[in-house]
């Protein structure tokens, strides 16, 4: 397939540049939501196989404070033991020994292989990736118009860099929490509910594990573990839309104050960054959920809706990236008539095992995020 990708900003402009950077085992879906628990252990597999160094491999640990309900954290492990993700439970003293500032009242934790993902460098590596098998890719060029005519999107007008109308014998939306706006333009119903979350990032030297608060899921209860840094997160408040939305100093706050009940330290620690961003949430019907509106993935086939060559691809995790894109693409092959294997979850990105190589890839595609903006780069 001739594919064409075009990106209103740098490669990392959206949610995955702003995101929290947590490769996800799935253990934090486990007691909840099995199908996605599944989807992660079998991703975090497979991108720990393919990506080197744009991610790293910490572990996780998720912990039961003295106030948390201790049939939540068995819950957890039965839900792991059924999703295939290994959960070995530690004793407080063997966890204060992976993480030596963790909090006095710790009650027991659960070992997972939870790790990190740099969102900059994962994007580039599969851009380069796409581009190696052809792929065009032009960043700054924003979609500003979709023609449809008679059941088919005929040209979509493309600005910035681009300038012009591209037509394609197929059209996937994947623009994340704009998809509703995107949508718009094409005439089809995409209902989003984007949701904010902040990010905090401290000074903090030698996290080992990611942590994880073993709770529902709640304000502030993750902590990702770079070199140099904790990374702090996040909330989840409903925004009107993806661009222009409330920064509150409560959310900032809240989550140092959460985090420090897993990690103390952070709660003196100097902050040296923080971010916003906004989740892509798929909610048709679903807009009074909250936390509740799921964090899978839907693939939008507009046939239904009366556009024969136009598929939306929403909601899911930074975690669950390729098999989002597995999905969309066997969907186009399958309508082009290609009969071709996906081969994603076998062949390692190009520049894996070269940080500087893939950074290379970073600039090429002005891929810098926030996420992870304390190590691409950096010397
Ligand atoms: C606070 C927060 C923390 C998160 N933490 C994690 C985590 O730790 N682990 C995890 O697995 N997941 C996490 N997620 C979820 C994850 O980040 C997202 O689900 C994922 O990154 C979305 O990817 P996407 O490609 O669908 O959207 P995006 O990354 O937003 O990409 C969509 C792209 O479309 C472009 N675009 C929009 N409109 C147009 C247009 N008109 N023309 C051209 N281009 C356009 C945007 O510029 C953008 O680059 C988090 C999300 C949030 C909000």
């Amino acid at each position: 397939m001739d594919v064409t990708l075009v990106d209103r900003g740098g490669l990392s402009n959206g949610t995955t540049g702003h995101s929290h950077g947590l490769l996800h085992s799935g253990a934090r879906y486990a007691e909840s939501d099995l199908t996605g628990a599944q989807e992660c252990i079998a991703e975090n597999r497979i991108i720990k196989d393919i990506a080197g160094h744009c991610i790293r491999d910490t572990g996780g640990l998720f912990v039961q404070l003295a106030d948390d309900d201790p049939d939540y954290f068995d819950a957890k492990l039965d839900g792991c033991a059924e999703a295939g993700i290994p959960a070995t439970v530690v004793d407080p003293e063997v966890a204060r020994e992976r993480v030596p500032g963790i909090a006095d009242d710790l009650v027991r934790a659960m070992e997972v292989p939870d790790g990190v993902v740099y969102p900059s460098r994962l994007v580039a590596a599969n851009a380069a990736d796409a581009s190696d098998h052809g792929a065009a890719i032009y960043p700054h060029a924003p979609v500003e118009d979709v023609h449809v005519e008679d059941g088919q999107v005929t040209g979509v007008d493309v600005g910035g860099a681009v300038e012009d109308t591209i037509t394609a014998e197929f059209v996937v939306n994947a623009t994340g929490a704009w998809a509703g706006e995107f949508a718009d333009m094409a005439g089809v119903p995409v209902e989003m509910q984007p949701t904010r979350g902040v990010m905090v990032s401290v000074d903090y030297e030698g996290l080992g594990p990611v942590l994880n608060r073993c709770r529902d899921p709640d304000d502030g209860d993750i902590i990702v573990a770079h070199e140099t840094e904790a990374v702090l997160g996040t909330t989840s408040v409903p925004v009107g839309g993806p661009d222009e939305y409330e920064q509150d100093q409560w959310e900032i706050d809240r989550t140092v104050e959460e985090c420090a009940a897993m990690l103390p330290a952070v709660a003196d620690a100097e902050t040296v960054r923080s971010w916003w961003g906004v989740r892509p949430l798929y909610a048709p019907d679903e807009a009074d959920k909250g936390r509740g509106i799921s964090r899978g993935f839907f693939l939008l086939d507009h046939a239904e809706d009366g556009v024969e060559n136009l598929a939306s691809i929403v909601g899911g995790k930074l975690t669950t990236y390729r098999q989002m894109a597995a999905a969309a693409t066997n969907l186009v092959a399958d309508r082009l008539g290609v009969a071709a294997e996906c081969t994603t979850a076998k062949e390692r990105l190009p520049g894996a095992d070269d940080p500087d190589q893939l950074d290379t890839f970073v600039a090429e595609y002005d891929g810098q995020g926030a996420t992870d903006a304390d190590v691409v780069g950096a010397d």
